[in-house]
């Protein structure tokens, strides 16, 4: 598209858009227009229909282009971006060595510079919506509210409200949660929410506590919950009980809790979610860089749970997010039974967006094109060799859409990027400064690796091998060997 029609989507007053086509949750529709007003939809319908009923407005004619709801990540911790690499090959529960010590050394610019970067590259991915599952940095949240806030995407937020540590003042803990839930009352963009690192992270009480504070808030409690075999069995050495049945047992789960990764569930967890209308972020990319398991997010459908698609920070892009859905469910659960529709494609969109929504507690908000819902859109382009040859584009989307494809991003009614680069902020001077920041950042985090860079790696395996010998030390346990290379 050119760039008079740029000017003119950037223009800030009402808009009347006319695609190709537009996708709604029935599916794709042709000859229909939206009209954008004040950050929302204010009508959907028959491009003649608004056209006649707006007469004042000249319609802008979209050629070549779908327009269809932005999409929802809902997992995500934005403050980690300085370091997605520092993590392949790394064996689980890689917060302990790497997430934890890697936010531990950012300062407050650091941490709006990574959490600002994060939010680029998903708005880049086609994300409207990201849901932060809180900053272990020690700054304030409101930090990464500015950050998300001034990059143009809207973020559900969550404050970290572990309590179970030594010297930890659970009073203080629930009057920050308190403030927190109502600080956002009337900004376009920030939803907060609660958060808890791990069941064990926090006492029962506050588990409890969080639950009816985000409940009376409409807000959501974020809690990684059965992602680790470790954790699994932690869990039961200390109650008795997995995680998810600890968090049953106490009353935890329930309609507020978006529960992050579950991968490791026993049939009656299943049921556990289902009955107690308890939300999930299925995180596929995360699975297959550093899980134990896959969700069983077919079965999760099937049964009725609520769940959304998250990225878990691993690469913010929406595209590749639904093929990884679609395609970890494939090759973990489709083949084993001759599934060969495994979701039929639309699950794993509608997942992505509308369901992700709900999940994240922005259903009826925002994840549908339909009118009275915030403008959270992309407007793609389906003319080229991937797209234009359609025959079900729904799920050519999911498995042959791409980041490249995506013209424009719209978040609350306002064009944010186009062709990948923000309209109002400079992209490339961010990059720029994060790079520098994430160096001295990363020098300073007490990073511990067991997996070697890709070089060293490839190096170790092209040495002779002997019957006996020295473990190479690109196999031995380093810590911030990311530095030392
Ligand atoms: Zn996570």
């Amino acid at each position: 598209m050119n760039q008079l029609i740029k000017e003119r989507l950037r223009s800030g007053g009402p808009l009347l858009l006319v695609p190709d086509a537009v996708l709604l949750p029935e599916g794709v529709v042709e000859l229909y227009a939206v009209l954008v007003r004040a950050g929302r939809f204010a009508a959907v319908g028959p491009t003649e229909e608004l056209e006649r009923a707006h007469p004042q407005l000249t319609a802008l004619r979209l050629p070549g282009h779908l327009l269809m709801p932005g999409f929802v990540d809902s997992h995500h911790h934005l403050t980690q971006s300085f370091g997605a690499a520092l993590a392949f090959g790394e064996p689980s529960e890689i917060f302990r060595r790497v997430w934890v010590p890697l936010e531990g050394a950012l300062d407050e610019e650091s941490a709006y510079v990574a959490a600002k970067l994060a939010a680029l590259e998903s708005l880049r991915g086609g994300f409207t919506t990201v849901t932060d599952a809180g900053t272990r940095a020690d700054v304030d949240t409101d930090v990464v509210a500015c950050a998300a806030r001034d990059a143009g995407i809207r973020c559900v937020l969550g404050l970290i409200c572990d309590d179970a540590g030594d010297g930890a003042d659970s009073r203080a803990v629930l009057e920050r949660a308190e403030r927190h839930l109502a600080a956002y009352g009337d900004d376009p963009l920030i939803h907060p929410s609660l958060a808890v690192s791990i069941p064990e992270a926090a006492t029962d009480a506050t588990l409890h506590a969080a639950g009816r504070l985000a409940t009376e808030a409409r807000a959501v409690v974020q809690m990684h919950v059965n992602e680790h075999l470790a954790a699994v069995e932690r869990s039961l050495l200390r109650h008795g009980l997995r995680p998810l049945e600890h968090l049953h047992d106490i009353g935890a789960l329930g309609p507020h809790l978006l529960a992050a990764h579950t991968t490791l569930l026993s049939p009656r967890e299943v049921s556990l979610l289902a009955d107690t209308g308890t939300a999930v972020s299925y995180n596929p990319v995360a699975s297959a860089w550093k899980g134990n398991a896959v969700a069983p997010a077919t079965t999760l459908a099937e049964r009725g749970v609520r769940f959304g698609i998250g990225s878990d920070g691993t690469r913010g892009d929406g595209f590749r997010l639904t093929d990884a859905a679609e395609f970890a469910q494939r090759l973990t659960y489709g083949l084993a039974t001759g599934d060969s529709s495994c979701g039929a494609g639309w699950t794993w969109l509608e997942r992505a967006t509308a369901k992700g929504a709900d999940a994240v507690g922005l259903g009826g908000h925002t994840g549908v094109i339909g009118a009275g819902m915030a403008a959270d859109f992309l407007l793609v382009d389906v003319s080229t060799p991937e797209l234009a040859l359609s025959w079900d584009l729904p799920w050519e989307l999911v498995r042959r859409g791409n980041r490249d494809q995506i013209s424009a991003v719209f978040v609350g009614g306002r064009l944010r990027l186009w062709h990948g680069q923000p309209v109002d902020w400079d992209g490339l001077a961010l990059v720029r400064r994060a790079a520098a920041l994430a160096r001295t950042a990363v020098a300073r985090a007490p990073i511990t690796r067991a997996h070697p860079t890709s070089t060293a790696a490839r190096a170790a395996a092209a040495r002779p091998r002997t019957a006996a010998g020295p473990v190479p030390a690109q196999h031995a346990p380093a810590r911030n060997r990311s530095t030392a290379q």
